[in-house]
């Protein structure tokens, strides 16, 4: 309360705290009284409270997701897959492939180059995202199936993005993990819906979202009983036009701090530019990244979508064996 808060403000104020539940706890100081209000309302909007007469300042205190909090589960999630592969644990998985399916040859080419290099999820959109309605959309349900043999012609789970609530059956027979964008972040009917599958969601963070608001989305995939989220950050939008986004690894850290869930970083969007995706890589495996998402091309100056941020596959092999130097300096392997 304000230090000219009156003692009838004060006395509106608890009994406005009490009339929506909570239960108030006062602390009368020589100059100035706080009221500390104890209750299960996570859904209540700290601003009306600021706006009663005497009040100073508000502040929340616990979290308002509980299921993506990491006091949920505080020894972390480990999302496991029926080849055993893990992501969460103490191997850094690498996803990696082209931004989009174009061709089968285009597609078997690169997975086999990324497969060979030690990947061990094969990315690639089969629906795309597009800024512009006259880029290329994807090759639809042709492009999982070419993604589904190709990851099991060279032994790769299988990621793509989901983009509507429509596409989510036809995609569950490809898929080991459905991606949600950045774009989509916030599009809480598909989220939803997510949440009622039975398959990992990996759920990327929007260009300008808060860790508040990824870990709200990510809330309400698991508030449907799906609690196999994996979170990834792939560069948010700042000033800075060098580069295509703004790459945050403080990201990781603090979202290994505030979530239980395994956290991802995508380098290729984080940067745009395919000279900055190792060094970001590698950053974001010192920093303590569970996974990395990574473009690759079998030829990106012919990439009909993200050319310039994928790898070539002589690029994407000698990153790594970078990481897999750079993991156990920080306590971990590459899976
Ligand atoms: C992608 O992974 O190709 C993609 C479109 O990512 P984002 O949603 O992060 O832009
Ligand atoms: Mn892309």
């Amino acid at each position: 309360m304000q230090e000219s808060a009156s003692e009838e403000q004060i006395q509106q104020v608890i009994e406005h705290l009490v009339n929506i539940g909570f239960e108030v706890h006062r602390s009368t100081g020589a100059r100035q009284t706080v009221l500390g209000a104890v209750g299960a309302r996570s859904d209540f909007d700290i601003r009306n409270l600021e706006l009663l007469a005497g009040v100073q300042e508000v502040h929340r205190i616990s979290a308002p997701y509980k299921l993506a909090g990491r006091s949920f589960r505080p020894e972390g999630t480990i999302v496991k897959f029926a080849n055993g592969l893990e992501i969460g644990g103490n191997g850094v998985v690498v996803m990696a492939g082209p931004c989009s399916v174009e061709s089968r040859e285009q597609l078997f080419a690169t997975a086999e180059a990324v497969a060979k290099a030690g990947a061990r999820v094969l990315r690639g959109g089969a629906f795309k995202p597009r800024s512009s309605p006259y880029s290329f959309q994807g090759m639809g349900e042709d492009g999982l199936k070419l993604m589904r043999e190709a990851g099991e012609r060279f032994g790769m789970l299988v990621i793509s993005e989901v983009m509507e609530i429509s596409q989510i059956p036809l995609m569950l027979p490809y898929l080991d993990i459905f991606q949600v964008g950045a774009r989509n972040m916030q599009n809480f009917n598909l989220l939803r819906e997510l949440g009622k599958v039975r398959k990992p969601v990996l759920l990327k963070r929007g260009i300008s979202a808060t860790f508040e608001e990824l870990l709200l989305s990510a809330e309400y995939i698991m508030s449907g009983g799906n609690y196999e989220v994996i979170l990834c950050e792939r560069g948010i939008r700042t000033f800075e036009t060098y580069t295509r986004n703004t790459m945050d690894i403080s990201a990781i850290p603090i979202i290994k701090k505030l979530s239980h869930l395994p956290m991802t970083a995508d380098p290729s969007h984080g940067t745009g530019r395919r000279d900055k995706v190792a060094p970001m890589a590698r950053a974001a495996v010192a920093a303590g990244a569970d996974a990395l998402l990574i473009e690759v091309h079998c030829a990106p100056d012919k990439a009909l979508s993200d050319g310039a941020q994928s790898l070539y596959p002589e690029q994407f092999s000698k990153l790594m064996g970078e990481i897999r130097m750079i993991a156990p300096a920080v306590g971990r392997k590459v899976a």
